[in-house]
């Protein structure tokens, strides 16, 4: 009924839907192959995309500013065809939602959210105006653990002097996700174990295995799997917690049957991400020195600004973009000129950005595959943080009012699923209750200084 509006005569959407395998979905493929074609040489080794930007977080800076100017290179070799796809697919864009009288660029993807302008509004305004007191600051102090007056992008996701590179083995993660989702309730850690012993996790890395992890819901009347490619490293830890967390959601909502389980894309990881901060939490109360605080609370932090900060500026990039468009085609220099704008914005003065990083919006495959779809990541992350808020404030009918969300599946709206815990994410303070766990987290890093 929310779509009803916007949908067009049933011949219309006939020549929608055929016209599109030649038109978006045709400048998707050439997008897509265009990617998977390029090669990266670093350090004599020929290199496809994933792997390049992978060599941005090794340890040794030499390799890391290698790989930034190589993948430069050969972004910029190839930007003019970059920018003819995205003024494309712009354009097309645009063109859709005028005949179906959409209001803004932006409406489809939040309809498809379930989630209002003005709550995603009021998420955007309130992270960028927390740019300040999160990633500026965060990277300042980065800054001089890595002994650097200024940061090159190539310094962003460095591994920080101080991190040890001990792993973890399955046994070990399976007991420490385990016993942290056993301490918020013995019911989810139940719900989790199934996972383990019944074989509905497929953890070991094999040859010809793809890369990545999920939970995957199959269909309500059996139970998910979890794929995952363990390699014992703590990243791989909070991946694990993270699926099941999945895992136990897909459980949950399985009641609700096929059509309603699965939530939109902005509930979509709220039992994930909580239950990794569950388990960051108990490895936190764990650490036994302050260095190893530190490198865990700096882990953290981090990772909530890539997924915060980073996907909100990605955001402004795409309102930017299209905005832009409409007022005509963009040359490979004006789009340059708008992701300089938002980076230089959310990563803050401690940043020096070398030549060639403005041609960096060319590889994302969000804004081509699925525009506007980032900004779930930081929806999801703020919410969960919010949501932990409340958990620390010591409600004592969290929990159930927490399995009670799970168990909606995608049967409710936001506001209806947030009341219970005094929420509600059209509010701005909403935003800023999760964006102070993250500032709070920064303060006590910063306080460890002295
Ligand atoms: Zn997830």
């Amino acid at each position: 009924r929310a779509m009803k509006p916007y949908q067009l005569s049933d011949e219309m959407e006939r020549v929608l839907h055929d016209q599109s395998v030649v038109g978006a979905a045709a400048w998707n493929r050439l997008f897509d192959e265009t990617v998977a074609s390029l090669v990266f040489t670093i350090d004599g080794e020929d290199l496809p995309l994933e792997a390049a930007a992978n060599k941005l977080s090794e340890q040794d800076r030499d390799t890391r500013e290698a790989a930034a100017r190589e993948i430069a290179r050969v972004l910029r070799e190839n930007t003019s065809l970059f920018a003819r796809v995205h003024n494309t697919l712009a354009k097309d864009k645009e063109i859709e939602d005028r005949w179906r009288k959409m209001p803004t660029p932006q409406t489809g993807r939040h309809l498809s959210n379930h989630v209002e302008a003005e709550v995603v509004e009021a998420l955007r305004n309130a992270v960028v105006a927390a740019y300040p007191k999160l990633s500026h600051r965060y990277y300042a102090l980065k800054a001089k653990w890595l002994g650097l007056e200024t940061m090159q992008i190539w310094d962003r996701n460095a591994p920080l002097p101080i991190e040890d590179d001990k792993l973890v083995d399955w046994t070990a993660a399976q007991e420490m996700v385990l016993s942290a989702y056993a301490e918020f309730s013995p019911e989810m850690a139940e719900i989790a174990k199934p996972f383990f012993t019944k074989g509905w996790i497929d953890a070991a890395v094999k040859p010809g295995k793809a890369p990545g992890a999920f939970a995957h819901p199959t269909v309500t009347t059996v139970h998910p799997y979890v794929m995952l490619n363990y390699l014992g490293k703590p990243d791989d830890v909070m991946t694990l917690a993270h699926e099941l967390g999945h895992g136990v959601h897909q459980v949950l909502a399985a009641q609700q049957g096929e059509l309603l389980s699965s939530t939109p894309l902005t509930l979509a990881e709220t039992a994930s991400v909580f239950g990794e901060m569950l388990t960051f939490r108990k490895l936190l109360a764990a650490a036994k020195t302050p260095q190893e605080r530190k490198v865990l609370l700096a882990g953290k932090v981090e990772s909530m600004i890539n997924t915060v900060v980073r996907q909100i500026a990605f955001y402004d990039f795409e309102c930017k973009l299209h905005a832009a468009r409409a007022e005509g085609e963009l040359t490979p220099d004006q789009i340059n000129a708008i992701w300089m704008s938002v980076q230089g914005e959310s990563l803050g003065p401690v940043f020096e950005f070398m030549d060639g990083y403005e041609t960096f919006w060319s590889y994302i495959p969000h804004f081509v595959h699925s525009p506007f779809y980032v900004y779930a990541y930081a929806f999801g992350d703020g919410l969960v943080n919010a949501l932990y808020a409340v958990y620390e404030e010591g409600d004592p009918e969290f929990q159930a009012k927490y399995f009670d969300m799970l168990r909606a599946g995608g049967s409710k709206h936001h506001t209806e699923l947030l009341a219970p815990f005094g929420l509600d994410a059209s509010d701005p303070k909403f935003w800023d209750k999760g964006l102070s766990m993250i500032s709070a987290m920064i303060d006590e890093l910063e306080a460890m200084e002295d």
